[in-house]
């Protein structure tokens, strides 16, 4: 990525030097020697102070092992669901297999672990979890080779799990 400097208009390849969280160094224009843009550290500076500040208060350790607990349900649901309704996992590496699947179409997931820092409209949860599951579901079929209604159906029983004991965990 190529920026331009904001005093002269000449080209910088980049505008700071990371060295470490919040320790930065601007970069200076190698045409008119200023620092090529010194409103970036405004910007991160900004970006720091609201991740330290605004969130470390509201993301407790409590969460986290909530967070745990919910993902070790939904494992052994999945799996429970999967012998039972799919193929007998006799075979270790058919396990791992299905771990392996289910984390890889989680990533959607990534984008929940964002809301906890951004604010998202409250319907975002829900087209996530629409798309987990059947991404999940899609996964499932690829590595059972059963039908898709039958790996919906393992799905959904897992996140349904996950969502009671969500529920039962916060009341
Ligand atoms: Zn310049």
């Amino acid at each position: 990525m190529v920026f331009k400097c904001v005093h002269c208009g000449y080209k910088v390849n980049s505008l700071f030097i990371q060295y470490s969280p919040g320790n930065i160094r601007l970069m200076k224009c190698e045409n008119c020697k200023e620092v090529a843009d010194e409103y970036i550290e405004c910007e991160i500076m900004k970006a720091y102070s609201h991740l330290l500040f605004n969130t470390r208060d509201n993301v407790d350790f409590e969460v986290f092992v909530d967070v745990i607990l919910l993902n070790i349900i939904f494992v052994s649901v999945l799996l429970l669901a999967t012998s039972i309704m799919l193929t007998s996992l006799t075979e270790i590496t058919r396990v791992k297999d299905i771990l392996l699947a289910i984390i890889v179409s989680s990533y959607f997931k990534i984008f929940l672990v964002a809301m906890m820092i951004w604010e998202f409209p409250s319907s975002v949860p829900c087209v996530v979890d629409v798309l987990v599951l059947s991404s999940n579901a899609v996964a499932l079929r690829v590595v059972t080779q059963s039908t898709i209604a039958r790996c919906i159906l393992v799905c959904f029983s897992a996140h349904a799990t996950k969502f009671l004991a969500n529920q039962m965990l916060r009341h």
